[in-house]
């Protein structure tokens, strides 16, 4: 018998079963998930890892598509189209299709829900008879931002609240001192000048603009201090701005509702941007 799984309303065997490319848990991670055991062809203490789901939901600001009743009829009916017995009962939600952006998507754009289960012995585990054996790790959810990974459900949030206070960008902060944009590399100018950026580490994603721009800002005979930077070093800056391949170098006139360097693009950061804007069109 084909497996069965559940996508958006209709249950379909797995080979049929598809979701557009712009599913923001493909591009954002922009979902929860839960997942329940099944022994015997029931659910184990299935209200409990619903209310959790419901949870998750609430913390990211996604509506619950379905009630405990709702949830538990669909996932009774993926268990006997499968004739699962003994296994696990995935609930998958993601805020579902749009153009890829950061903010959330129009309110009413509706969350994908895909469900699928998997046969599994969970009673009937040998492991248990023989124990398990563990390695550590050290952990790292989710220190790496090094590695631009597709992860992105801290930028979402924090760029949906930007987009929701009409900001442009959000400046991440960590021990009080920034690490970088939602997407972005940040930077200031000091009032003497001088171009101060954090250093590359796993704090940070080493932005390929952010390279370009130090590159140029030498060759213009512009000082570069790689270090951290505060928030507090931040709003007393001459200028700031932020790079991405899509904002190139952007002025930054404003923090927290804070005017920064004058509440104008200084000229530095526009000099920085028509050199990058020469370099990119040579
Ligand atoms: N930091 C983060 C977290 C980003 O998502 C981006 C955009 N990709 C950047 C920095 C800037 O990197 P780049 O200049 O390579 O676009």
């Amino acid at each position: 018998m084909s497996r069965i799984v559940y996508v958006n309303g209709r249950f379909l065997p797995y080979a049929e079963a598809a979701i557009p490319i712009m599913d923001r848990g493909f591009l954002f991670a922009d979902g929860i998930y839960e997942v329940s055991a099944v022994l015997n062809g029931r659910l184990v203490d299935n209200a409990a890892h619903l209310a959790r789901l419901d949870r998750s939901l609430r913390e990211i600001g996604i509506t619950n598509p379905f009630d405990q009743e709702g949830w538990t009829a669909l996932e009774e009916g993926l268990v006997a189209r499968n004739s699962l017995k003994e296994g696990l009962v995935y609930m998958q939600v993601t805020r579902g299709v749009h153009e890829r952006d950061f903010p959330f998507p129009p309110a009413g754009t509706p969350p994908t829900v895909v469900m699928f289960t998997q046969e599994k012995s969970v009673a009937a585990n040998p492991l248990a008879e023989r124990g398990a054996k563990v390695i550590s790790v050290e952990d790292l959810r989710w220190k790496r931002r090094d590695i631009k990974s597709v992860a992105l459900l801290a930028q979402v949030l924090a760029k949906q609240q930007a987009a929701a206070a009409g900001a442009n960008e959000a400046w991440m902060h960590e021990d009080g001192f920034v690490t970088e944009g939602g997407s972005s590399t940040a930077f200031i100018i000091t009032e003497d000048g001088r171009i101060v950026t954090r250093p590359l580490s796993t704090a940070i994603l080493p932005g390929i603009t952010r390279q370009a721009v130090i590159r140029l800002a030498a060759e213009a005979g512009l000082t570069i201090e790689e270090r951290p930077f505060s928030l507090d070093e931040a709003l007393r800056a001459a200028e700031a701005f932020f790079t991405s391949a899509s904002a190139l170098v952007m002025p930054v006139v404003e923090i927290d509702g804070q005017r920064v360097g004058g509440g104008q693009p200084g000229p530095h950061t526009r000099r920085l941007r028509g050199l990058y804007l020469e370099m990119a069109t040579a």
